[in-house]
């Protein structure tokens, strides 16, 4: 991209600075679902908005120019996002994944792809041994989530990648936990990341979005053919919202961290929490991984309290701290992942991995610290 392309930069300004035609400072909507050809044969480089729009075509280019890659793609949703990287799969593919991915994911893994023949075993992905040892002849993909959901393990993006490409595997990270702000996996060697932009990059609780990134240009074609094959892209209103969400996106993550590691370092001191689990503390073990690779420890932090009592307490008592699922917006959210966001996880793989009656996870927001902390304590007692 041309100018400067500072992070903070490109979130406020996104791919254009202003539209080219009328000056608009805010990036048009444009609410049209076809567009007129000057003649047989002639187009604007607009035919029909399943194909491309200008609104989302902006988005596509911001996310790009955020990620430092060439191609980005927004979509409906984040799943939609991660089903269109898995058309790039064909049956008898193989996926390794990340042991504690996002609930959704396993479920559109483990009970729509299986139908299709694709399989996926789940390793922790931070152990590199055990990740070479898993996998087989077929496998294509290796799933990374970095930081994991819930549990919050940090996976060395580099060494994943650089072992994948010996072997010929494509690296895919859920980049959706960091955001670009923190964390630009493509420059580590992945080859493709996607988001659920319905969180930080929205920021707003207020929109579902989707986006898949990569450097690759035989990826993009296929990505961007599935998106006019399937018609998953994301709409003209929901690109602009996304796009007015992201120009605060580098100062939210900021905010959104410095509120975490305050809360994450006074709930660790609290005597009926057991464990915590958020990178920025100094007694993670991903911290100095996260320290070498990305730009920041997010604001995601998971708990396990003394007792299910105790946990279903915080639940019901928290007042200013919403009791509802997603994450990543200014209002901080608590989420109880046993039965929300891993519902569809096995349950024996959900023990296994501590996900478990007692275990709490917040999304920090960019609320006054001493009020989220006064809320915790209260719900607490
Ligand atoms: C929410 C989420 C998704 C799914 O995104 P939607 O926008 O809800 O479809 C995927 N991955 C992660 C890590 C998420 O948190």
């Amino acid at each position: 991209m041309q100018g400067p392309n500072k992070q903070e930069t490109i979130c406020v300004h996104g791919a254009s600075f202003f539209e080219k035609h009328t000056g608009a400072v805010s990036f048009p909507i444009y609410q049209s679902a076809t567009f007129r050809h000057p003649a047989l044969g002639e187009s604007t480089g607009y035919d029909y908005s399943r194909q491309q729009n200008p609104t989302r075509e902006e988005l596509e280019k911001t996310i790009a120019n955020l990620e430092k890659a060439k191609f980005g793609f927004a979509f409906a949703t984040g799943m939609a996002a991660i089903t269109a990287v898995l058309s790039l799969l064909k049956p008898g593919e193989h996926i390794l994944a990340t042991d504690d991915l996002y609930g959704g994911t396993v479920r559109l893994f483990n009970s729509i792809y299986s139908n299709y023949g694709i399989t996926c075993s789940y390793v922790d992905t931070t152990d590199i041994e055990l990740v070479k040892k898993t996998l087989r002849e077929n496998t294509k993909f290796i799933y990374i989530e970095t930081p994991s959901n819930p549990m919050m393990k940090i996976t060395e993006i580099q060494a994943i990648s650089k072992m994948a490409i010996e072997r010929n595997i494509l690296t895919v990270v859920d980049n959706t936990f960091l955001s670009p702000i923190f964390l630009n996996p493509i420059e580590l060697g992945a080859d493709i990341v996607v988001h659920s932009g319905t969180k930080y990059l929205g920021g707003h609780n207020d929109t579902l979005a989707g986006f898949v990134v990569t450097n690759k240009e035989n990826l993009a074609e296929q990505v961007q053919f599935y998106q006019k094959a399937a018609g998953a892209g994301l709409a003209p209103f929901d690109s602009w919202l996304i796009l007015r969400g992201i120009k605060t996106l580098a100062i939210r993550m900021q905010r959104q961290e410095e509120n975490a590691l305050y809360l994450a370092e006074k709930l660790k001191a609290h005597p009926k929490v057991k464990k915590i689990f958020y990178p920025g503390l100094p007694t993670h073990p991903g911290k100095a991984i996260l320290e070498k690779e990305a730009k920041g420890y997010g604001a995601m932090i998971s708990f396990e309290v003394d007792s299910k009592e105790t946990a279903e307490n915080i639940l019901r008592k928290v007042k200013l701290i919403l009791f509802a699922e997603s994450l990543g917006g200014v209002e901080s959210l608590i989420t109880y992942p046993m039965v929300q966001t891993h519902a569809d996880v096995p349950l024996s793989q959900r023990e296994a991995l501590g996900i478990n009656e007692r275990l709490l996870r917040l999304s920090v927001g960019i609320e006054n610290k001493e009020d989220l902390l006064a809320d915790l304590f209260q719900a607490l007692e």
